[in-house]
Parts: C-alpha cells; structure tokens; sequence
C-alpha cells in the first residue's frame, strides 16, 4: 500500500519515510520548500518510484490535500510548525491545527483508502510546565490546558514554549473532536492515531548546513554537550524525558499495522534523563566531550516528572526502546558526517 507522510523534510518525517519503505511500502511526501526536496529525493533515491515528493505549499488553503489522499492507505501526519520566534501565537495555532484538520477533511472526502491517520503530536500536549515543581506521572488522560490559558489570557507576550505547547494542544484536541464527531455522523471510513513523544533525540538525516542551526531539542544536545556550555548545576539537574527518532518512527509505522491502535493516544518516551546522564554516555565513545559534572550520581538524580506509557506498551508491544548510549552514539555519528566532531 501507499503512504502519505506530510512535511517530508522534517527530522522525524525523514525517520518514518525511511522505515516504510524498507518494509516494503510506497511513499508520498509532502514539501512546501522546493529549496529542501533535492536532499530529500537524494536520501531515498535507491526506492526509484517508489518515494515520490508532492509540493502542498499552503497546508491551511481548503482542500490543499485533496489530490494526495487519493490512493493512499494510511496517512501520518507530522508536518507542524516548531519555531520559538513567533510574534502572534497565532503563527503557530493556525498552520497546526489548519494542517491537521485540513489532512482529515481531505481524507474524508477524497481518501477513499484510507484506513488510518497517525497524527505526530507531543508531550507539550500533555505536560504543562512551568508550574510549581512537584513529582507527577502523567498518562495519555492529561492536557496541557494551561499553554491554552496562557496564549489566550497573554497574547504576544505570552513565553515561547506556551505558545508551541498551544499549538499542539490545540491542534491535537481538534483531531480528536473532528474524529468524535464524524465518527458519530457515521461518515469515517478511518479511524486516527496520535503520537506523544517527549524530547527527540537520535541521529539525523536531513539536511543540516550547521549544527548550530539542529532542530530542538538536538541543538541542546550540541551546546549543552558537545559544546559544554551547560553549568554543572543544570547538567545534573536539568532534562526530560527522551526517546530515540528511530524508534519513534517504528512507533508510527506500527501504530499503522496495528489494528488495537485505532482511536487512541498513545504515549512514546524511553524514560528520564538529566543531560550529565548524555554526557556521561557520550564521552563512553568520545574522550573529546568535556566531562561536565563528575560529581553527578544517577542514582541519587531525582525525577519530578515522569510519562506512564504503559498503555502503549499493551497496543504496540514490538516496540522496543533504545537505550540513552545508542541514542547519543547515533547523534554523534550524525555530527561526525557532518564534520564537526573532528
Ligand atoms: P522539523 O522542523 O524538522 O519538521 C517540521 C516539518 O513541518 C517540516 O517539514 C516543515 O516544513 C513542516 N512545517 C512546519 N510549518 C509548516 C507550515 N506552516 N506549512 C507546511 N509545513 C510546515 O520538526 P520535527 O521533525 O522535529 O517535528 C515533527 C513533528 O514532531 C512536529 O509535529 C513536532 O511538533 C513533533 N514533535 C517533535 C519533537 C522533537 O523533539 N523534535 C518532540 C515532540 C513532538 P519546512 O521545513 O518547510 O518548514
């Protein structure tokens, strides 16, 4: 069958497409910069026709969809703005949730085949931050309804990180009420999936002219590791919860296969970390990286937050987490082709 992956260029999108076709599926991506589709055709050339790239320019145009649905048997939609210099918090909202329920009008008019609609969204649907630190488990249950509030009560001034946590909130809260409501009108011959991972991390394969310039939260990798700009303060107390690209990617390719994973949220993280735990890790296959904190101890490192994905593990039980060290061995390897590890 045929897949239609959105936003083709995208670091998880390059990961997803990646897996597909090596087991054995024909792929359509969608682009929107002409400037990015050569590397990304380069990638996957060896797969002839089939991977072929579509432009869909303005995903928030009615029915910019229309024609790539046609054929396609499942779709994953992770095409999104990620950016931390909006103005109106509106530059995010709008394209997020346009896009995602332009990819389910679309479906539901013109994809006839379709089946299934993996929808990429992320822990910032779910976590919210900056409130009081208190130790908390979150489940496929809880909304980051607070990054709602904070968009609408402060507007531009609201901080960076609310206003992408907004836009995901917003724009997965909108596929589930499309799915509820269309299901109910018993029109859906799909039904939808959606992804929630935390931090990604893991080895890239788009282009990038200058790691510097790595897309969130790879970039924080490169400064706050490769670089050791973090204070040791903040690399033993500082961090998240992480899981591998590559076996994010599996996760949407399985959530595609797998008929239980109709119609839920499903959390994907391979647990904790504090960025001295990637340091320690890295300097396993590199002497150069700065040891940072010597004195942090695993052990006694104490993590407020943490995902329950337990439900995840009884829907997709193929999927097997990497540990941190195969992780940060593939960022490095990443960094090592682009010559900057030298
Ligand atoms: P990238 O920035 O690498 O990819 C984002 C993709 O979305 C790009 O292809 C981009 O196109 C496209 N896109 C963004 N805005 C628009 C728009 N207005 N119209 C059309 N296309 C658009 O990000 P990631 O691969 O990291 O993210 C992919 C998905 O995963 C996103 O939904 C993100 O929210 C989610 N996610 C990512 C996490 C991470 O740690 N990386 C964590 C949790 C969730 P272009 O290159 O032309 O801008």
């Amino acid at each position: 069958g045929k897949v239609l992956v959105t936003g083709a260029n995208g670091y998880v999108a390059i990961w997803i497409i990646k897996t597909l076709l090596e087991k054995g599926y024909s792929v359509w991506g969608t682009i929107r910069s002409d400037s990015k589709a050569a590397h990304v055709r380069s990638l996957f050339a060896s797969y002839g026709d089939k991977f072929e790239l579509v432009a869909v320019n303005d995903f928030t145009k009615e029915g910019a969809f229309d024609e790539v649905v046609k054929g396609v048997v499942a779709i994953e939609h992770t095409a999104s703005p990620v950016s931390w210099s909006a103005k109106d918090p509106n530059e995010l909202i709008k394209p997020a949730v346009e896009g995602t329920l332009g990819v389910l009008q679309s479906a539901l008019r013109h994809g006839t085949q379709v089946k299934r609609v993996v929808i990429t969204s992320s822990g910032a649907a779910v976590q919210e931050f900056g409130v009081a630190p208190e130790r908390r488990v979150y489940s496929e249950a809880d909304w980051n309804r607070k990054s709602i509030r904070e968009v609408e009560t402060k507007g531009e001034g609201a901080d960076q990180l609310e206003k992408y946590c907004a836009s995901k909130t917003l724009a997965e809260l909108a596929a589930w009420e499309f799915f509820e409501e269309q299901k109910k009108k018993g029109y859906l011959s799909f039904d939808i999936v959606t992804l929630v991972p935390p931090y990604v991390f893991g080895p890239w394969l788009q282009e990038v002219k200058d790691p510097s310039a790595l897309n969130m939260p790879n970039n924080f990798f490169y400064d706050n590791v490769i670089q050791g700009k973090a204070s040791n303060e903040s690399l033993a107390n500082d961090g998240g919860q992480l899981v591998d690209v590559r076996d994010l990617a599996l996760a949407h390719v399985l959530s595609i296969e797998n008929a239980e994973a109709g119609g839920k949220r499903l959390l994907i993280s391979a647990g904790n970390f504090k960025w001295q735990d990637i340091v320690n890790a890295a300097r396993r296959y590199s002497a150069k990286i700065p040891a940072g904190n010597v004195s942090y101890n695993p052990e006694s490192a104490e993590h407020l937050i943490t995902l329950d994905t337990s439900s995840t593990e009884k829907v997709l039980p193929e999927l097997h987490y990497r540990s941190i060290e195969d992780t940060t061995l593939g960022m490095l390897e990443s960094l090592e082709k682009s010559g900057e590890s030298e």
